[in-house]
C-alpha cells in the first residue's frame, strides 16, 4: 500500500486542502478494507510481542482529530489484536489544576510509554497549540504575562519538535495520526449522535460550539503540521470520511513502523543457553 501520499515528514509545503477526507485509495468496498486490515492485526500482533520481549523500543500513537472524527472506533479496532499487557491509552481532556500549576508537556512526559509498550495518546500536547490558540486559553493561564509573545505559537512548536526528536534519539518512537474528517460528515455523526438513543451519551452540546469554530480549527491543524512535521516524527495525514479507510490506513502506517525497527527476540548469550541446558536437565530428572 502506498503510504507517501500521507506522510508529511517536511511541512513546508503543506495544504490542508490538497486532502481529501473522502479518499478511499484503491479500496472500493469495506469488505476489502476489512480483510486486509485483518492481516495487518495478525502482524502487528507478533511485531508487538517482539517490541515487548526486547524491551528496548516504545511506540508512542498520537491521535489528534476533530470531534466525531472516530478517535476512539479507531482505537478499539486498531489495537483489538494486541496484547493488552504492552499496550497504554491515555486521554488527555481539559488539564486539571495539578497539570496547570506546570509547564505544558509535564503531563505529557508523565504519561509516556515505558520501553517495550505500545502507548496510545488521545489528544495529546497538540491540544496546547490547537484548542489552547483557537480559544486563546494562554491568555487566562499562569504563564506570565511578559512571556506571552505574539511569537508563542511558533516557539511552541519549535518545543514539540525538539521534544520529539528527543523522544524518537531515545527510542520513543512516535506516529502522528491526524483524522482528516470533513465538517459535512461530522455534522452526520452528530445528527446519528442525536437520533440514535444508543449514541446520545457520545453528544454534547459544546461539540456543535466548537464545530462554529471549524476554520479556526483548520487553521491551526494546517499551522502544526507544517511546523512539527519532521523526519523523527512525520504527521500522517489520515483520511477520515470512511472509518474503514481510516482504520485500515492507521493499522497499515503502525506496522509498517514497527517493521522498520527490525525488532528481534532477544538472544541468550552462552551462559544464559548453558542455565537453560541445566534447568531442562533437572526438570527431565525430576522424580515426581
Ligand atoms: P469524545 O469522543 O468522547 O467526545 P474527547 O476526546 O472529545 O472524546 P472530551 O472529554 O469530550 O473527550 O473532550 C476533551 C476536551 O478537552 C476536548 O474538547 C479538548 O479540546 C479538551 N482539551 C484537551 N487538552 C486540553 C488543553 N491542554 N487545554 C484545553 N482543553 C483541552
Ligand atoms: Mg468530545
Amino acid at each position: 500500500m502506498k503510504l507517501d501520499k500521507y506522510t508529511v515528514t517536511s511541512g513546508e509545503k503543506f495544504k490542508l486542502k490538497e486532502h481529501d477526507p473522502g479518499d478511499t485509495g484503491d479500496y472500493r468496498s469495506k469488505a476489502e478494507a476489512v480483510r486486509a486490515m485483518a492481516d495487518n492485526i495478525e502482524r502487528m500482533k507478533v511485531l508487538q510481542d517482539k517490541l515487548y520481549a526486547q524491551n528496548e523500543y516504545a511506540l508512542l500513537i498520537i491521535i489528534q482529530a476533530m470531534d466525531a472524527a472516530g478517535k476512539d472506533g479507531l482505537i478499539e479496532h486498531v489495537m483489538s489484536g494486541v496484547n493488552p499487557q504492552g499496550c497504554q491509552v491515555v486521554s488527555f481532556k481539559q488539564p486539571t489544576s495539578e497539570d496547570l500549576d506546570h509547564d505544558y508537556l509535564w503531563r505529557i512526559a508523565k504519561n509516556l510509554p515505558e520501553r517495550g509498550r505500545i502507548g496510545i495518546f488521545n489528544r495529546s500536547h497538540y491540544e496546547d497549540v490547537l484548542v489552547v490558540r483557537v480559544h486563546n486559553l494562554i491568555e487566562g493561564s499562569q504563564m506570565p504575562d511578559r512571556l506571552l509573545d505574539p511569537s508563542i505559537w511558533k516557539q511552541r512548536f519549535r518545543q514539540i519538535r525538539n521534544f520529539e526528536t528527543y523522544l524518537f534519539e531515545n527510542g520513543i518512537i512516535p506516529i502522528k495520526l491526524f483524522l482528516n474528517v470533513s465538517k459535512e460528515e461530522q455534522r452526520q455523526r452528530f445528527l446519528a449522535r442525536i437520533e440514535d438513543p444508543a449514541k446520545n451519551w457520545k453528544f454534547s452540546a459544546g461539540d456543535v460550539a466548537e464545530r462554529g469554530h471549524w476554520n479556526d480549527y483548520m487553521d491551526a491543524f494546517e499551522d502544526a503540521i507544517q511546523h512539527t512535521a519532521t523526519k523523527e516524527a512525520p504527521w500522517h495525514v489520515i483520511p477520515a470520511d470512511k472509518k474503514w479507510y481510516a482504520r485500515l490506513l492507521a493499522s497499515e502506517i503502525i506496522v509498517d513502523t514497527l517493521e522498520n525497527l527490525h525488532l528481534e527476540y532477544p538472544r541468550l548469550n552462552e551462559a544464559e543457553l548453558a542455565s537453560l541446558e541445566e534447568c531442562r536437565t533437572m526438570l527431565l530428572n525430576e522424580k515426581s
